[in-house]
């Protein structure tokens, strides 16, 4: 495939994970940023077309927020078909969700725990 090139700036730190997550797969920074590109966009397409969605979300967030995070979950009504609740050895709360509805509530509602979590992954299993 024909490629382009362009120039990048990345903050130093970000770029130096770069350097190293690149080493650690044995591919160069093109081939990752290439990678990296592609999941990202692969993510946001998904939410651009108005679906009936379903997937599981994974949040992890500090103990003091739980009061919020169930707060969101609560009034999500029947986005949420369950929920399980860890806690890491780091002393997180990590929360798994099933949710099952319109991507536009989805979409929100990540959006919104995504705010107020360290980190928040969704994974669609509609596809
Ligand atoms: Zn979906
Ligand atoms: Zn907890």
């Amino acid at each position: 495939m024909k490629k382009r090139r362009f120039g990048i700036s990345l903050d130093e730190d970000l770029f130096e994970e770069l350097d190293r997550a690149a080493r650690a797969i044995g591919a160069d920074r093109s081939r990752l940023i290439s990678l990296a590109t592609r999941e990202y966009l692969v993510e946001r397409i998904h939410f651009e077309r108005v679906h009936e969605c379903e997937g599981v979300l994974v949040a992890s967030y500090p103990a003091e927020s739980k009061g919020e995070v169930d707060k969101l979950l609560e009034n999500s009504g029947s986005l949420v078909l369950s929920r399980s609740h860890f806690h890491s050895r780091g002393g997180c709360c990590v929360e798994v969700i099933y949710l099952r509805g319109s991507s536009d509530s989805v979409w929100s509602l990540h959006a919104a725990i995504g705010r107020i979590c360290r980190a928040c992954r969704y994974i669609p299993t509609c596809l």
